[in-house]
């Protein structure tokens, strides 16, 4: 029987193995491993390659998030217990990083449309000081008009865009770009190895034009400090490996043909399904999705996804609990849910990810077969 593995990393960086060996080779010879050129250079290609004016290279996505919202602290433009609103649907991190720095995360609806956090239904108060869009599973979440009134309300806009770099959406951001990573006020960005652009273990950035926020990461990142045992804040140490900056910016060099294959298996997958009782994801025309994830829905998930397991096919759920439902807030202060989440519930329990990253054409026609014959 074929075998699918959802995620196969080994295949995923067989591709260029020799050209990461010679890179990783290089900096274990170096004798710099932190502070280096490599991460120099890395920091100006992503900047660049997502329009930003400032990149601070870390050591994770969760890290990124927290020291947007620790700096935001640091410059006092956030103060403890102030209110963000984060999509109920996204992974834990999100929410983790906002109630770590001591804010209270307020959880809001999506929209199953494109899994993403719905306009019409954020439950904005006085109390709102920030909100975090999640450009859930490469889908970028942007609305002009949402987000220039509460630019205008003083609401800071900070974007997750872990699972979406590359990604462009339908409307202007704050800068005049339409790159994810580039929208809003600060975002980030994750390396996790699973991501479309992934490390050989952990590593995230920070991104942002705001020259302030931006040297307040990097203080923030590196023990509080500007200047060689002077500490003004109380910092942490999230910095990124020259090993991992080497690696990733071989990888950054092919962001456009990884996102492209992505967008590629999308359409096959969307012209090969054809069962009326499996809702695909929406590919928007004016909209560049990179597809981290591509989800489909069915009442049947479960049914479903022991189906394509019985034939071979592995297939993941992103993700079975929405993140108010999770036991680290059961009667916890910082999580505020002000009203039910009837979609993210609804959503958790009909979603299923099928392979694509490094799928052949071949694989997904034998994976819609299989879904078709369903
Ligand atoms: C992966 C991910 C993160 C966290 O990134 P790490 O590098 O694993 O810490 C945050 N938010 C979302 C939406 C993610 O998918």
């Amino acid at each position: 029987m074929k075998r699918i593995p959802f995620q196969d990393l080994k295949h995923t960086n067989s591709e260029d193995m020799e050209a990461y060996v010679e890179a990783a080779t290089d900096v274990l010879r170096s004798g710099r491993y932190l502070h280096g050129e490599r991460v120099r250079r890395f920091e100006s290609l992503l900047a660049e390659s997502c329009g930003a004016r400032h990149c601070i290279a870390v050591s994770n996505g969760l890290d990124a998030l927290r020291l947007i919202f620790s700096a935001y602290i640091t410059l006092g433009r956030l103060k403890k217990g102030d209110e963000v609103i984060i999509p109920a649907n996204t992974f834990i991190a999100t929410f983790l990083a906002v109630t770590s720095c001591g804010l209270n995360a307020v959880a809001c609806d999506v929209s199953e449309k494109d899994f993403c956090i719905d306009f019409s239904r954020i439950p904005l108060t006085p109390c709102t000081r920030a909100i975090v869009p999640v450009h859930l599973y490469g889908n970028p979440c942007w609305n002009r008009e949402f987000f220039d009134m509460a630019r205008e309300k003083g609401i800071l806009v900070v974007e997750d865009n872990a699972q979406a770099i590359g990604a462009e959406s339908a409307e202007e951001g704050f800068h005049g770009s339409f790159l994810t990573g580039h929208l809003g006020d600060a975002a980030a960005i994750s390396f996790y190895p699973a991501k479309n652009i992934g490390a050989f273990g952990d590593a995230g950035a920070v991104l942002t034009d705001d020259d302030e926020l931006a040297s307040t990461v990097r203080m923030l990142s590196n023990y509080g400090s500007r200047e060689k045992y002077v500490h003004e804040a109380a910092g942490f140490n999230c910095r990124m490996d020259e090993l991992q900056a080497a690696l990733l910016t071989l990888k950054l060099e092919k962001m456009d043909a990884v996102n492209l294959r992505r967008r590629q298996c999308a359409a096959l997958y969307d012209s090969l399904i054809q069962n009326p009782g499996i809702v695909k994801p929406r590919i928007y025309p004016d909209r560049r999705q990179v597809w981290h994830q591509y989800v489909v829905r069915t009442d049947r998930r479960d049914r479903l996804r022991s189906f394509l397991e019985e034939k071979g096919v592995a297939t993941e759920i992103h993700y079975p609990v929405p993140c108010h439902l999770q036991n680290c807030y059961r009667g916890s202060d910082s999580l505020i849910v002000p009203s039910p989440l009837p979609e993210a519930e609804r959503l958790a329990g009909e979603i299923l990810s099928l392979p694509i990253a490094n799928v052949s054409d071949e694989e997904i026609r034998y994976i819609a077969d299989i879904i078709n014959e369903f």
